[in-house]
């Protein structure tokens, strides 16, 4: 039998790494990264040496299919594949999904027969590390991965002011500023009819996150109205830094 088990990694602090991932990794064949350099660092910080290959987003159709290749040979000396990302779970927002419903539809059948099996292996992610200790209301949430930067962009910030569930997306530190002066400008629309004036107060009441360098030395929760947010950061522009979640949640 062959195992296909996708692994998820440390966001940061090298030690937040479950003893079955470390396992599963310690018995790998080949282990596949976004970044061979990056994961290295991770495998050599517990003493494990085990061969490596790339998958990243942007890897050729080729790639796949030479992954999809070892997977079903079952004369294969690789028993045992690994799928990592840089940092986190695998598939959010990261590399994962694609490779792994490309194998579910070409190796149907090993999978049923048994001869493959996908696995998963949980570890951390910046999404749950974020939620866990955020404090707003999140028994739902919308989870919505990097915006786009352009297209689009303009109404998900409106739908994101005017959600009724906890909205959570990632940002990077070039555009966190540009983000947050978003949100705040949502916040200051002056609306005239009675509709516009009702969406108005329900925006006013939304409270911003921001969950900042997660697991590491300069881990930070900033939290308030999107102007206390927004003055916030312009006022320590020493910390649009690192990488961060942005909550956007009701009162
Ligand atoms: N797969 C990863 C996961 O499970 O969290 C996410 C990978 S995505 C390419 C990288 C983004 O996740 C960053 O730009 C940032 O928004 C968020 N992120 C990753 N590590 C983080 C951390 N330590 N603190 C805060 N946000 C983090």
């Amino acid at each position: 039998m062959i195992t296909f088990s996708v692994v998820g990694t440390p966001i940061g602090n090298l030690e937040d790494i479950t003893l079955r991932a470390l396992n599963v990794l310690r018995n790998a064949d080949l282990v596949l990264c976004e970044d061979t350099r990056m994961t290295k660092r991770l495998l050599d910080r517990h003493d494990i040496h085990v061969k490596t290959m790339s998958y990243h987003m942007h890897s050729k159709l080729s790639r796949v299919e030479e992954i999809v290749g070892i997977l079903r040979s079952n004369k294969s000396v690789i028993q045992n594949v690994v799928l990592v990302s840089d940092a986190g779970t695998p598939s959010i927002s990261d590399p994962g999904s694609e490779l792994i419903s490309k194998i579910r539809v070409e190796l149907h059948n090993e999978i049923v027969s048994g001869a493959l099996k996908i696995e998963a292996i949980p570890g951390p992610s910046a999404l749950t590390a974020a939620i866990s200790i955020a404090g707003v209301p999140c028994a739902e949430f919308t989870f919505l991965g990097f915006l786009p930067h352009k297209k689009g962009r303009q109404t998900l910030f409106t739908e994101i002011m005017s959600a009724e569930r906890t909205m959570i997306f990632y940002e990077s530190p070039h555009r966190i500023m540009k983000t947050l002066k978003m949100i705040n400008d949502q916040c200051s629309v002056s609306g005239e009819s009675a509709d516009d004036q009702s969406k108005k107060s329900e925006v006013r009441l939304k409270k911003i996150t921001i969950c900042r360098e997660l697991t590491k030395i300069f881990e930070e929760v900033v939290n308030g109205t999107a102007a206390e947010v927004f003055e916030y950061f312009t006022a320590h522009p020493d910390k649009v830094r690192g990488e961060f979640v942005v909550i956007v949640s009701n009162t």
